[in-house]
């Protein structure tokens, strides 16, 4: 049965014809950070109008409105308040589109059977990007001199202070900028790479494979038998947030204090996202220059995640950005990444092919068949390896117990 691509999955082909995002810090005046105050500002408003009209026309008259209609009706929305004509047009256009991909989604997840929030209304402090497109036309990059770090260029806005700290390969397409809840400014250039620059990026071949289980009491367990060790900073941050958390709680709403707080949790989130990250491209890093093969678990951490006793460890390891950024290099790398089933991989003997019910608990696999005795993830990434291998067709045994395997994406480079 053929199915329609969805509109995510399209968003992944397009992913793969190798765009690549720099981010870098940017140092707007004071002034500058005014204007782009006041046009988070607007955006926001314009984004919970153009939800709030979504909703009221599907709720009394039952149609949906589509993203041409709620652009069309931007010149109206300028005429009555002025002040949107300050914000560049292509930047108001794509706040309406993000609400238009706000519905996709949520229509996208009631497709799989799933049962979403409704799109909902964004708080002025969580409103904190506006999107450029067209290079050339509503922003502009020039690469650093010997006067400066670089500069962007943003339409309406004028010459922004940015420090590139490397030099772009490939042309601009979009521009995202952004404000952290700590009141920083970055900006997300997102290129796409030219034919040659991916082949740059490639290593040489490597014929040697790995299989990887992500574990909760180790970040991650290879069929080499090696360990990752989990990251255990977040849960002395974890302190530390719900410390500042109390702090917030205490002060009057609407106060300066507040705010001050709110700006303490902030930057204890921001550290410990850039924590993460680091460890992440590191451990990333490491797989890629030795393994010319990956398998891991096709898992949905978005399921797992509501099960609450599994959820710190969970979330604390972050297994969903490490198989994302996993993606995402192994691609640039011409590495092949193969996503198996994960129903049995932890039941079946990684020797004999035996299965049997293994709660997470247990924390070592006793095959009562061939008498192996081995560390659960362990068995476990020795049976992705073998699924890994046999999806792409480089077999090396069948275990008779194993489910069909489906290869749920096997990303490659030719
Ligand atoms: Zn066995």
């Amino acid at each position: 049965m053929s199915k329609k691509p969805s509109k995510t999955q399209k968003k992944e082909v397009e992913k793969q014809k190798s765009r690549k995002t720099y981010l870098f810090r940017i140092y707007p005046t004071r002034k500058q950070t005014q204007t782009l105050e006041k046009w988070l500002d607007l955006c926001c408003e314009v984004y919970n109008a153009a939800l709030d009209e979504r909703r009221s026309a599907y709720r009394m008259a039952g149609v949906s409105l589509s993203n041409e209609h709620q652009c069309a009706e931007l010149p109206g929305c300028k005429e009555v308040r002025p002040e949107l004509s300050a914000v560049p047009s292509q930047v108001l256009q794509n706040v309406v589109k993000r609400v238009d991909s706000a519905f996709d989604a949520f229509f996208q997840r009631v497709e799989e059977g799933q049962k979403p929030g409704y799109p909902r209304f964004k708080s002025r402090f969580r409103y904190d990007s506006l999107t450029f497109k067209q290079y050339g036309n509503s922003f502009n990059v020039r690469p650093a001199n010997k006067k400066n770090r670089g500069t962007l260029i943003l339409a309406k806005l004028g010459q922004v202070k940015m420090v590139m700290h490397r030099a772009i390969n490939g042309t601009p397409k979009t521009a995202i900028v952004k404000r952290t809840a700590t009141g920083k400014w970055f900006v997300a250039i997102s290129v796409e790479l030219a034919e040659e620059d991916i082949s740059e990026k490639r290593l040489w071949v490597s014929e040697a494979a790995v299989g990887i289980d992500v574990g909760l009491k180790t970040f991650a367990y290879l069929s080499t038998g090696e360990e990752i060790a989990n990251p255990r900073f977040f849960r002395a941050e974890e302190a530390a947030l719900a410390r500042a958390w109390r702090k917030l709680s205490k002060v009057p709403k609407g106060s300066k204090q507040r705010a001050h707080k709110r700006k303490v949790v902030a930057r204890i989130h921001e550290r410990i996202s850039n924590r993460r990250r680091n460890f992440i491209k590191q451990e990333v890093s490491k797989l890629i220059n030795r393994f010319g093969l990956i398998a891991v678990e096709a898992l949905i951490v978005r399921n797992m995640i509501r099960n609450p006793r599994l959820a710190k460890s969970i979330a604390d390891a972050s297994w969903s950005m490490f198989f994302s950024h996993l993606l995402d290099k192994a691609e640039e790398a011409g590495r092949v990444v193969v996503r198996v089933n994960p129903a049995y991989t932890s039941q079946t003997c990684s020797a004999c092919g035996h299965c049997q019910p293994m709660p997470l608990s247990v924390r070592v696999y006793e095959c009562p068949q061939c008498g192996l005795v081995i560390h659960r993830d362990y068995n476990g990434s020795l049976n992705i390896l073998v699924d890994g291998l046999q999806a792409v067709g480089r077999h090396s045994r069948v275990i008779p117990e194993a489910p069909g395997l489906e290869p749920w994406g096997v990303v490659t480079k030719e």
